[in-house]
């Protein structure tokens, strides 16, 4: 049963219930790469200084964080390829191997009642957590099967790398003996939060600024409907719907529906943004918002504004027999089901005149 994580609960309220709960001589804590948490850090600091307890913040999130990995000039890369060929390039066994635990300084301790999640502020959901496990069938055969919805061959470790509840050392080591094509996910991942980190003014605006100058339609019935999976494109409408009962969407076809969201309806990618960043389990600011700014053209390193997803061709490409829409859009191909929100050829071009003339109108 995993537990909501989106209460009202900040760091340094929970630090503050925690420690009052139990005796600490000295704490220890994960250091995370998100400039949007600074204040929040700062006031966990200042609370401990004041408690006179000792506060290490230690990497632990990823195998690279904040200035690790830059260019040659001390710059940080904007492109996914030569970062991930550096990122490799630096990559030393220190870096992944297990770290070694001595648990006796735990023995020693006195016993204390461990406050229950709900006393900290958490609410049970009903969604299910699975075990967080690397399958080697799975991964070893990861870039071939990857693309294709239906066979659910990604390891669904998302939530479980976001919540620390499995090591990225233990991922990376397994990828580089099992597959490149895996490591370089979990590179992208690092490549998302370092590109957060840098320029954390993504958080609000596009990373190449002219692309905020799009004139997005942002039709709130239209959202609503892809909000809902009935645009009556059945590719985008399942991923809607398994987003909407699971709180997980196959990459795959979460680049269809972001593409689909911004270019076709023409509504801004902050909006699908913040409709993913409610329903993801696996919900990571720096993942969610490059991979939002890559669909809508406005990212570093992003699909060229011009090219458009077909979501007819990605259903033959990726979902031939149809068993991801049949799986989660039942009354497809029957009179109930949706009528197109918009015909592909005409949002396409609509689409390509409204980003030709805030890319050409303006001087980046
Ligand atoms: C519009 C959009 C929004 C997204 N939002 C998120 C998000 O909020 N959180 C998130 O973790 N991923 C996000 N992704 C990236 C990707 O879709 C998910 O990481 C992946 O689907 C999770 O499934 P998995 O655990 O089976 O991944 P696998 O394919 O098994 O990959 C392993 C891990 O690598 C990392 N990873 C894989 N692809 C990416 C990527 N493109 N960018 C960054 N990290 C990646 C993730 O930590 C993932 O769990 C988003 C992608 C798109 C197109």
């Amino acid at each position: 049963m995993l537990h909501s994580m989106f209460s009202m609960v900040t760091p340094s309220i929970f630090l503050k219930g925690f420690v009052k709960s139990m005796k600490f001589s000295l704490f220890f804590a994960i250091r995370i790469m998100n400039r949007a948490l600074l204040k929040e850090i700062r006031k966990s600091i200042i609370f401990f200084l004041k408690q006179k307890i000792p506060f290490y913040a230690h990497k632990d999130q990823v195998i690279f964080d904040t200035n690790d990995v830059l260019k040659n000039d001390g710059t940080p890369y904007t492109v996914f390829t030569p970062y991930s060929k550096k990122w490799k390039e630096l990559l030393r066994e220190a870096d992944y191997m297990r770290y070694l635990l001595d648990y006796s300084c735990f023995l020693n301790q006195d016993f204390v009642e461990i406050p229950s999640l709900s006393e900290i502020g958490f609410k049970k959901t009903d969604l299910i957590y699975l075990k967080p496990q690397l399958d080697e069938e799975l991964i070893g055969q990861y870039d071939k099967f990857r693309d294709y919805p239906a066979l659910q061959w990604t390891t669904q470790l998302g939530v479980a790398l976001r919540f620390g509840t499995i090591s990225i050392r233990e991922c990376v080591a397994f990828a580089l003996h099992s597959n490149g094509a895996w490591l370089d996910e979990l590179i992208w991942r690092e490549f998302f939060m370092q590109i957060l980190y840098h320029f954390p003014r993504v958080v609000n605006q596009s990373f190449k600024a002219k692309y905020d100058n799009i004139n997005w339609r942002n039709d709130e019935d239209e959202f609503q409907r892809w909000c809902e999976g009935k645009t009556g494109y059945p590719i985008v409408d399942a991923g809607m719907r398994q987003l909407n009962e699971t709180g997980y969407m196959h990459n795959r076809v979460r680049m269809i529906s972001a593409s689909f969201l911004c270019k076709h309806l023409l509504i801004d990618w902050r909006w699908g943004e913040a409709y993913f960043a409610e329903k993801l389990t696996d919900y990571d600011l720096a993942a969610n918002n490059g991979n939002w700014q890559w669909a809508s053209g406005s990212g570093c390193d992003a699909a060229p504004y011009f090219r458009v997803f077909n979501p007819t061709v990605q259903t033959e490409k990726f979902d031939k027999e149809l068993l991801y829409i049949k799986k989660w859009v039942p009354e497809f191909g029957s009179v109930g089901y949706a009528t197109r929100i918009v015909e592909h050829r005409f949002a396409r071009e609509r689409a390509l005149k409204i980003y030709q003339k805030a890319v050409r109108g303006n001087i980046e």
